[in-house]
């Protein structure tokens, strides 16, 4: 490995060659691209002006695989094969009005469009089915297309564009949702790439993290296949969720910021608050951003208080990445270069800013497996005005949260998970008696209130027991109070473990019942 590092910084050697078992070779190069990071940035300029356009004139494997070529500083791979203006292009967006950005939107969608109507039969024939006129294609004329839909052109491979048939360029990725039925999305190496890319911009640009490039993160994920292919484009460290027992990576590892689930960002909260002796080690963060569960503002500003660093909340998809990043004000801030929202009403007709509808989401970014006005099972709703911030991008004002969780009560009436959320200023409180807490409705009249035993070691189990039923019950009259209807039943249940979503996830609100 000294051998391999005096090479990596030796400007005379042109090729390293790596022999051992698979497993062996992949350490070596991430250990060395981990050591000497910028070595090959020498190459940089003439790469850029030189390489870039005739590997930009090579055939989509090639750029692929210079893509997965892990030993190559990661900035230098996306350069070589995305060009500077893609790199730098996010970036400036920041510094441009709402109008512009909002054109500049438009042109990449119309470009988009027709490509899509050429180079995919899946779109190509869904949308002449739904009787598009030729010509110049708008948007809201498209129809709207569901999971089952997408689902099916999967099964009969026409979801895949011409050039991009060949899977070794790239990854399958399952969404397997509420619903159950998995829905699998195809990404290039360039296309996860580039959406990371855009991501990480979005994360600095709400927070403020400005030179962020070379930031270090530390990315808590649901499960170890999450973190499969994020080596393409970070050298960050990696964790799994589990409730607070990352303290002690985080603060011997320092890093820039934190990207976590929320349940893990409670843990960590919660753990920092009981053990005050934990912060004389603990170097906060600049950032802390929670996804994948909706929180309430009580519940961020909570976290922030205990790690003693701010907390934006970001709402994000597996498909699409960062659909609203949330800045300073509240305001989630849709990255609209990317990512094109639509709220429409039950009928499919866009509805007025300030109203819930359902989301329609429509990918920038992809061309192997497009996602053109894709219903991705979430309410929301979006604002008008500009925000104080001073961001350019549209935003959301309000997120629901999924539609299939929304509470349907014996009157008829539904809650969303936006809702039930106003109710968790009273669960922060019993963070320290529970370990994890999940609000079920079980059919139309019942609910259970879901609660663990903490894991602690200064009481029995017996306690432990009595202390979470205690909590649970206290739990149960908030959630009974914020439904306010007579006719439900609701029950504690005090168990070991809770059951998770198949790709690992956690959701503290669960309604099988179905509008
Ligand atoms: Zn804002």
């Amino acid at each position: 490995m000294e051998l391999l590092c005096q090479l990596a910084k030796s400007t005379t050697a042109n090729v390293l060659v790596f022999a051992g078992k698979i497993a062996e070779i992949e350490s070596s190069a991430f250990a060395l691209a981990d050591m000497s990071p910028y070595s090959c940035l020498g190459f940089g300029v003439p790469a850029v002006l030189f390489v870039t356009p005739i590997i930009c004139s090579f055939s989509v494997s090639v750029k692929e695989w210079i893509l997965t070529l892990a030993f190559f500083p990661t900035e230098i791979r996306l350069l070589l094969t995305l060009g500077p203006y893609s790199l730098l292009h996010p970036y400036l967006f920041r510094y441009k009005s709402s109008t512009r950005v909002r054109s500049e939107a438009q042109k990449k969608l119309r470009r988009l469009l027709k490509w899509v109507e050429s180079n995919n039969d899946f779109y190509s024939e869904y949308w002449l089915k739904h009787t598009l006129t030729p010509g110049e294609i708008l948007l809201k004329d498209l129809p709207i297309v569901t999971k089952d839909d997408l689902r099916k052109g999967t099964d009969s491979g026409k979801i895949l564009s011409h050039g991009y048939r060949n899977e070794k360029n790239g990854f399958w990725i399952s969404t397997s949702g509420s619903t159950g039925v998995p829905l699998r999305i195809f990404s290039l190496w360039s296309e996860y790439a580039i959406s990371i890319w855009y991501a990480q911009r979005d994360l600095f640009m709400v927070s403020g993290i400005w030179g962020g490039w070379f930031c270090r993160g530390a990315w808590i994920m649901w499960h170890e296949g999450h973190s499969n292919n994020w080596w393409l484009v970070f050298k960050s460290m990696f964790l799994i969720e589990s409730k607070g027992s990352h303290v002690d990576s985080l603060s011997s590892f320092k890093p820039d910021f934190v990207y976590s689930p929320l349940s893990n960002a409670l843990g960590l909260a919660s753990c920092l608050r009981e053990n005050p002796s934990l912060l004389k080690t603990w170097t906060p963060p600049r950032a802390l951003f929670t996804d994948s569960e909706l929180s309430s503002k009580a519940q961020r500003n909570w976290i922030s208080d205990s790690i003693k660093c701010p907390v934006y909340d970001m709402y994000a998809s597996e498909e699409c990445f960062i659909l609203g990043a949330e800045c300073a004000f509240g305001k989630h801030h849709i990255p609209t270069d990317s990512v094109i929202v639509e709220i429409v009403d039950d009928e499919g007709n866009v509805v007025p800013s300030g109203n819930v509808g359902r989301v329609i989401v429509t990918n920038l970014h992809r061309r192997s497996m497009p996602l053109i006005r894709y219903e991705i099972g979430d309410m929301a709703v979006v604002g008008n005005d500009e925000c104080a911030c001073g961001n350019p991008f549209p935003y959301f004002t309000e997120i629901h949260g999924r539609m299939n969780d929304r509470f349907v009560l014996p009157s008829g009436k539904d809650i969303s998970v936006y809702q039930l959320c106003a109710f968790t200023e009273i669960s922060l409180e019993l963070e320290k008696h529970i370990g994890r807490w999940q609000v079920v409705q079980v059919d139309r009249y019942n609910i259970e209130i879901r609660v663990t035993t903490r894991k602690d070691k200064h009481n029995s189990e017996n306690e432990r027991q009595v202390r979470a039923r205690h909590a649970g019950e206290k739990l149960l009259k908030a959630v009974k109070n914020a439904l306010s209807d007579n006719s439900l039943q609701l029950r504690v249940i005090v168990s070991s473990e809770l059951p998770r979503h198949p790709r690992g996830k956690l959701r503290n609100f669960v309604s099988n019942v179905k509008l």
